[in-house]
């Protein structure tokens, strides 16, 4: 037999069908290692076939042991999307696989833990070897301890206590489960007349495509829930798509509650084995539910009954590393082969989807009322010139004060949203006007007051606070626009006795960095919560009562034809926090535009309204949905090489734009607006197309003229502009 093999290596050049011979009953999707040039690497086997066109073909050196990783429709699936985004297959199926099996440095499911001896006794370390008595005591406290983490703590000296026998190392199979003990009780609700039409109207829909538009608070996760529980009953799985963030201790407890094992959770956070076992576990058919953030639309789930994507709004759904997958296209991609529905969820729909809805392309359902029939919070506008006016000049409107001392008086909460972290946006020198910038990227630094030093938030990479100007030596440096930092430390300035607690980038580290503040502040272990946009989503605290926003301009004024939608959705969203328990909520936005068209429909909750006021200034100026924005990005570790890497890609792009005039509304070449990131040099094509025909050609230009010295790729409406 002959075996169609995919090389793991990324790269155009080998990008292609080998074939190898192999033993009769060897499965497509199977991992193998095979011959290559004078080496050896690891490779899939895409198909099994009779026999081949070449001579003289090498053996499959290794099968691996076990049920072929990746199944029929994975493989039908990466070759779809290698050609929608022309990249490398071996790029492609790496998505589908959790990456420790790839590495080989996880995969065994036994791990070594050490404890101490029988019989063994302290005296018999030397007094002055103190890390080897810490040791032992720390096994004499904790009893059987992982050597891994033995090894991290107390280097060098596990070694030392084996040799004298006083500690015994075994291996032991272990089960990784996240979040096994997060179980609450969470009985499934009655359901409203509304969650129960959407489930009907879900149900006998034909169309693949749903959206299920709710307000927030509406009970769209119970809707999901539903769903989910559904499918199970009728043995089918289910994908469960969350913005990163949004998984809450409170959504992951609720789903262990209602489903235990048969959930398995992908998570940014998970140690390289949890990630390995869970996914295991999916495929082998124990899990049949997978929740996690975009990468989990690949995991290795068979006869998949529903696909949900909650928040489909959201930015976080677009991969910004190669390949550039839209997570909807492939959830549909997916839909589409199993005979499967595809549940859109959002209290502000992105435009181009509502678009669709309309349209009848998508089956539209709505969630109008909240839970209880609560009412929306009430928003009011804070006009922060007529503070500065009034001499305010703090962060805080008098009507925000008024309302947060309020909110305290009556033992509630609060939260307040700033989109920008750190304690100030630059930091400038009075005196010659000196902006303190990053030596990798083309961007001012920040100043982080907690960490005492200036941060860029394109590498992160730290830097010595300026005491003085490097460039004339003046003592004057001024610290502008205000980070959630600053706006902590103003609080505790005016309200002592608060406890106040922030979330952000900086805060929010480790495994379960977000976890815990967000546990900490549901148990009412703070008053109020700062945060940036990772507090807007999904989150359900019943006692917040007020939200301020502190800046809600912020985001208007990038100059990106997405900066409306994304303030009315941010708005929205970070107001939905307020009155989600018994007591109403309020929101104060401060703002120094308060005649903006976009703030007043959002203000008035009208979804509606800003949707056709937006889809008819999108459709006037030709901007998408309308037409298509492309962007070539060119950047390499020179200067030289980035212009190179452009000229070889805009010349072959011009032809496309000559031969096909009418199909472009923009096109030319030049800087990225942050013109260095992390050392590299950008460069770019922009162009705006009528519409998606000439894609693949886009595609191709870059695809065919890949070099080592330079990284050329596409973006299609890119998010972020930068
Ligand atoms: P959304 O995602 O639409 O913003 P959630 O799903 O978070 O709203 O629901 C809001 C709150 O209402 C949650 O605390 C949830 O437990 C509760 N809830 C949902 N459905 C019901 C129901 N049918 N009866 C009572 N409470 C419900
Ligand atoms: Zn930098």
């Amino acid at each position: 037999m002959v075996a169609e093999v995919i090389v793991d290596i990324a790269h155009s050049e080998v990008d292609k069908i080998f074939d190898y011979l192999c033993d009769d009953g060897l499965q497509a999707g199977c991992r193998v290692t095979v011959p290559f040039g004078r080496t050896y690497v690891a490779g899939f086997v895409m198909r099994v076939k009779e026999t081949s066109s070449f001579a003289s073909l090498k053996r499959v050196a290794r099968v691996y042991d076990e049920p072929p990783a990746l199944c029929k429709e994975c493989l039908v699936l990466a070759e779809k999307i290698a050609a929608r985004y022309r990249v490398p297959m071996a790029l492609v199926l790496r998505l589908f696989l959790p990456s420790e099996m790839r590495s080989g440095k996880v995969g065994e499911i036994y791990r070594a833990f050490a404890s101490l001896a029988a019989g063994a006794d302290e005296s018999e370390i030397s007094p002055r070897a103190t890390a080897q008595r810490a040791l032992f005591e720390y096994l004499q406290e904790h009893g059987k301890t992982p050597c891994t983490l033995l090894r991290e703590r107390f280097s060098g000296v596990l070694a030392a206590l084996e040799k004298k026998g006083l500690i015994a190392v075994a291996r032991e199979r272990v089960q990784r489960s996240p979040y096994a003990d997060m179980t609450a009780e969470s009985a499934p609700h009655e359901l409203t007349a509304e969650q129960k039409n959407a489930l009907a109207a879900i149900a006998s829909s034909e169309k693949r495509v749903q959206l299920l538009h709710g307000v927030t608070g509406s009970g769209k996760t119970e809707v999901y829930l539903n769903l989910i529980a559904e499918n199970l009953k009728q043995g089918k799985s289910s994908v469960f798509l969350v913005p990163e963030i949004s998984l809450t201790p409170q959504m992951l407890s609720q789903l262990r509650a209602r489903f235990g094992g048969a959930v398995a959770i992908l998570h940014s956070g998970l140690s390289a084995g949890e990630r390995f076992d869970e996914w295991w576990r999916m495929r082998s058919g124990e899990a049949k539910i997978v929740v996690g953030a975009r990468s989990a639309v690949f995991s290795p789930l068979e006869n998949i009954g529903v696909i949900i994507i909650d928040e489909e709004h959201d930015g976080s759904y677009a991969s910004e590393t190669a390949p550039r997958y839209n997570t909807f296209d492939v959830a549909l991609l997916r839909a589409e082969y199993n005979g499967c529905k595809l549940v859109l969820g959002s209290a502000t729909p992105s435009v181009e989807t509502y678009m669709h809805a309309r349209a009848g392309d998508y089956n539209l359902i709505k969630l109008t009322k909240r839970i209880n029939s609560r009412p929306m919070p009430e928003i009011t506008v804070a006009d922060m010139r007529r503070e500065v006016h009034r001499g305010n000049n703090s962060f805080f409107s008098a009507a925000l004060r008024r309302e947060l001392e309020q909110t305290l008086a009556d033992g509630n909460r609060a939260i307040l949203f700033l989109n920008r972290r750190g304690y100030s946006r630059s930091v400038i020198c009075t005196e010659c006007g000196y902006v303190a910038k990053c030596e990798s990227c083309d961007v001012a630094l920040t100043y982080h007051h907690e960490e005492h030093c200036l941060k860029c938030h394109y590498c992160g990479a730290r830097y010595r606070m300026l005491t003085a100007c490097p460039e004339c030596g003046g003592k004057h440096l001024s610290y502008n626009g205000a980070g959630t930092e600053r706006v902590v430390e103003e609080l505790q300035k005016l309200y002592p006795a608060a406890r106040v607690l922030r979330m952000d980038n900086d805060t929010t580290g480790g495994k379960e960095g977000h976890f815990k503040i967000l546990r900490a502040f549901a148990d009412g272990k703070a008053d109020i919560l700062v945060g940036t946009q990772m507090i807007a989503k999904g989150h359900d605290f019943p006692a917040v009562t007020l939200v301020g926003i502190l800046d809600a301009d912020m985001s208007l004024h990038f100059s990106d034809y997405r900066s409306g939608e994304r303030t009315f959705q941010l708005i929205t969203q970070v107001a939905g926090r307020s009155g989600r328990g018994e007591e109403p909520g309020k929101v104060v936005l401060q703002t120094y535009d308060p005649e903006n068209a976009v703030l007043r429909y959002a203000v008035a909750y009208d979804y509606e309204g800003f949707y056709e006021n937006e889809i008819s200034l999108r459709r006037a100026t030709a901007f998408p949905p309308f037409s298509l924005i492309v962007r070539v990005l060119v950047s390499a570790e020179t200067d030289a090489d980035a212009l190179e890497g452009l000229k070889r890609v805009y010349f072959p792009l011009e032809k496309i734009y000559f031969d096909n005039p009418d199909k472009f509304l923009f096109f030319n070449k030049m800087h990225a607006p942050v013109k260095r990131i992390q050392g590299r040099h950008r460069y770019q094509v922009l162009m705006r197309l009528t519409d998606g025909s000439l894609l693949p050609a886009v595609y191709a230009v870059c695809a065919e003229n890949a070099d080592r010295r330079y990284l050329a790729y596409v973006e299609e409406n890119p998010a972020n502009l930068s």
